[in-house]
């Protein structure tokens, strides 16, 4: 079974629910704050949710042929969380916020997982759940078109660089 950890060697930041109701309520209150010099930062978190839904036809096409079958499900011993970019990328694209972290801790299994899936809608998932491939699905892929497999390539390449970019121009602002 593939364990996907993430940054935060100890615990996922704001797994409680004070924590993650304080975390989005600052977040709420910087934006709100800075809003009029937060254009392009906005627009980096624009540019991404549009390279976002560009490959979740292809990312949904690749679970659809592989997930239901699936032996293992990677989300049963995920260790990913909403990190800082994934929850400022949702309040600066005015997305719906999850109504906690995905585990308070890391012997917990992700709160959004189900039998059928993820619950969360795909523009919601943290950014390690979407780029992340399993063997499976990741051979699936190399049976695409260069074509198609080219642009899964740049689609994720040009979503890392952006939300580096909306972050850092946060970071600046508010700083
Ligand atoms: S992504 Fe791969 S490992 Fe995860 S549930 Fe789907 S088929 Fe299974
Ligand atoms: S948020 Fe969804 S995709 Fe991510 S680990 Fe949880 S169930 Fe899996």
């Amino acid at each position: 079974m593939k364990t996907v950890t993430y940054l935060y060697p100890d615990a996922p930041p704001w797994g409680s629910t004070t924590a993650w109701k304080a975390a989005k309520w600052n977040l709420d209150y910087l934006i709100r704050l800075h809003r009029p010099e937060l254009d392009r930062a906005v627009n980096f978190a624009r540019e991404v949710q549009v390279r976002l839904e560009s490959i979740f036809p292809l990312m949904d096409d690749l679970c659809a042929v592989t997930c239901p079958w699936c032996p293992d499900p990677c989300c049963l011993a995920a260790k990913v969380w909403v990190d800082f970019k994934d929850l400022l990328f949702l309040h600066l694209c005015c997305r719906q916020i999850p109504p906690a972290q995905l585990l308070p801790d890391l012997k917990k299994t992700c709160r959004y997982s189900s039998p059928r899936g993820c619950t969360l809608p795909r523009i919601t998932r943290p950014w390690a759940c979407t780029w992340y491939l399993c063997p499976t699905q990741m051979a699936n892929l190399r049976q695409k078109t260069h074509t198609v497999q080219n642009m899964f390539s740049q689609a994720v390449q040009a979503i890392k660089t952006g939300r580096k970019e909306m972050e850092a121009e946060f970071i600046r602002v508010v700083s």
